[in-house]
């Protein structure tokens, strides 16, 4: 079986999603493995170290014989076009957002395998959970950019010049990357406070010494599979407008919350905003083309307020740390791979609750329950 390196595309991606230590792994597991020129040199990852590694250096046609494609993201047009029946695509496609697109793979009769989509509660899919370990970076990142862009310290200092107070820090939303925003910026010495809706989170806060914020306003909103409900109009009122104190109050806002298939939720106002003194910073990871949990951010962009508020629309954090992300997505990727293969090919069982979760275009179809049921 023939597996195929992509050099990723997207504007702004760094990521590859294969690292040389991994095809010495498939290599042992009697896979053999191309990989398309420079596609790794986004994450300081030559043609030489993965020739060492045992891989084939291919031009971007030599690849469409492949049987498995290994990406980060999605397939571009060119390579679509090359897809045809028996061949499998393997990156974090975002289809349920997509529908089209997830169409268009399926017309190419090829297998898409989106791992963004990983059924995250399985024991077994725990090392291909490449959104947990794609969030884990993207929290670090957003405290250590959110401490670039403060202009005072996080620690608490103690001079002969003065003492700096520790900066105050609130992260809302405390899933997997509010949890690493959280320890980063205690790490750098800030008081950190954080918020959630899903009451359970106040212990993994705690246990990282941080003060958990109970809201008196908003109840629990805890919803299915460790993931939160959306909230009612009434409920995100009450939850912005109990909020804007807390974010008054704080120097450094970092906001992760998301819920699965929807907008992300607004939880800084615009009034939220007018009211954090000048020189506050906030991180906005939640930032969309469909809005974001900061009113008026907007992906790679970073604005300053009228009142000295820089916004920064966080974009693709886990590509600013290219290596770290590689590597770690390398580990997800390839442990999918080995489990869907079986004697020398891949074995696709859409009984299995995994792939289940995973295959959205099989035989010609899109066979993901989440999207055929919603026509496709
Ligand atoms: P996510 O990215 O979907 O959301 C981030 C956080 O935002 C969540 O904690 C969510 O509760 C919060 N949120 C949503 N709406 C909010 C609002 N209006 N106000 C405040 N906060 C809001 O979540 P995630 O980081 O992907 O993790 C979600 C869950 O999945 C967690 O329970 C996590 O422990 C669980 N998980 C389990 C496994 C596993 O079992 N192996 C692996 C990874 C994650």
């Amino acid at each position: 079986m023939k597996v195929a390196v992509v050099k990723e595309t997207a504007p702004g991606e760094h990521r590859v999603a294969l690292v040389p230590e991994a095809v010495a792994k498939l290599r042992a597991a009697g896979l053999d493995v191309l990989v398309e020129t420079g596609a790794g040199a986004g994450a300081w990852l030559s043609d030489d170290a993965f020739t060492e590694a045992g891989a084939t250096i291919a031009g971007h046609d030599e690849l469409a014989g492949a049987d498995a494609f290994l990406m980060v993201g999605r397939p571009d047009e060119r390579r679509v076009a090359g897809l045809h029946a028996g061949q499998a695509v393997f990156g974090m496609m975002a289809l349920l957002a997509d529908p089209g697109f997830a169409e268009r793979l399926a017309e190419t009769g090829a297998t898409t395998i989106s791992l963004d989509l990983i059924p995250r509660t399985l024991p077994r899919a725990q090392s291909m959970d490449a959104l947990t370990s794609q969030a884990n970076i993207a929290g670090y990142k957003a405290a250590v950019v959110a401490a670039d862009a403060f202009g005072r310290f996080f620690p608490l200092l103690i001079t002969a010049a003065g003492t700096a107070r520790p900066a105050k820090v609130l992260v809302l939303g405390a899933g997997v990357a509010g949890l690493q925003a959280i320890g980063t910026a205690r790490r750098l010495g800030a008081v950190v406070s954080a918020y959630d809706v899903r009451p359970e989170t106040k212990t993994e806060v705690e246990s990282l010494g941080a003060a958990f914020i109970e809201l008196t306003s908003v109840g629990s909103a805890s919803g299915e599979g460790g993931y939160a409900r959306a909230l009612t109009e009434d409920e995100r009122q009450a939850q912005q407008e109990e909020l804007s104190g807390h974010i008054a109050r704080h120097d450094v806002v970092i906001t992760t919350a998301q819920v699965p298939g929807r907008r992300p939720p607004l939880l800084v106002t615009a009034d939220a905003l007018k009211s954090m003194a000048p020189g506050s910073v906030i991180v906005d990871m939640g930032a969309s083309t469909l809005g974001g949990n900061v009113e008026g951010s907007q992906p790679g962009e970073t604005v300053v307020t009228e009142n000295g508020v820089t916004v920064i629309g966080a974009a693709n954090l886990p590509s600013t740390m290219p290596a770290a992300a590689s590597s770690m997505y390398s580990r997800n990727v390839s442990a999918l791979l080995l489990y869907l293969v079986k004697d020398g090919s891949l074995a696709i069982d859409l009984s299995d609750d995994l792939q289940q979760g995973i295959v959205v275009t099989h035989e010609g179809r899109v066979v993901h329950p989440a999207l055929s049921e919603a026509g496709g």
